[in-house]
């Protein structure tokens, strides 16, 4: 396809077309935007850009991102010391504190478990989460990992893992969702729903 526009932009493009729910289309009209909007987002975009790339850390404490660590959720005093949950990736610590859904700290592990793929126990980061628990304090660990196959096997993995310490261990129940309609779940969901059903 023949180009409309120069190497520079084109390469702003490309960028853009690497972003996650940016095709190439949509790409080509985000830049655009930004070339037109030079002075509104296109110059703070790339300020904003600058400050991210030299400061963003992953916390040692819980494996958020942020520009500091502990990062601001660890370094949080109102929030509770006893209950820690267990999330896949920063992604899904962030959704949760969107809808804030807890008052516990986080412990993200990077991953799960996948055998096809690969990943083992030791790529996950499961160390510094036994450390925390031995450190004692935590009465609950919420296991708030995907319903998906590899997020269950890793919730079996971890209950083992954290079976010798004084704690409770939970996890996410599934089933219907908030505004769900029973006619459209798939049987997978209502049978979880069915099974997980909880007192009125
Ligand atoms: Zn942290």
């Amino acid at each position: 396809m023949a180009s409309v526009t120069g190497p520079e932009i084109e390469r702003l493009i490309q960028l853009l077309a690497k972003l996650p729910g940016l095709g190439p289309r949509s790409a080509r009209r985000a830049a655009l935007h930004l070339v037109k909007k030079r002075e509104q987002i296109l110059g703070p975009l790339a300020d904003a850009m600058q400050v991210a790339r030299e400061r963003i850390l992953v916390c040692e404490s819980c494996g958020n991102i942020d520009t500091l660590s502990p990062c601001t959720l660890c370094s949080d005093p109102k929030r509770d010391n006893s209950l820690l949950i267990v999330v896949e990736d920063v992604a899904d610590l962030w959704a949760l504190e969107r809808a804030s859904a807890t008052a516990g700290r986080y412990h993200v592990l990077g991953g799960v478990l996948a055998a096809l793929d690969g990943i083992g126990p030791k790529d996950l980061n499961l160390e510094a989460l036994v450390a925390r628990v031995a450190s004692g304090g935590i009465k609950e660990v919420i296991l708030a990992l995907n319903a998906t196959v590899d997020g269950q096997t890793t919730a079996h993995y971890i209950t083992d893992l954290l079976s010798p310490y004084e704690l409770i261990v939970t996890k996410l129940a599934h089933g219907v969702p908030v505004g769900g309609e029973l006619d459209y779940l798939d049987e997978g969901t209502l049978t979880a729903a069915m099974r997980q059903r909880t007192a009125v």
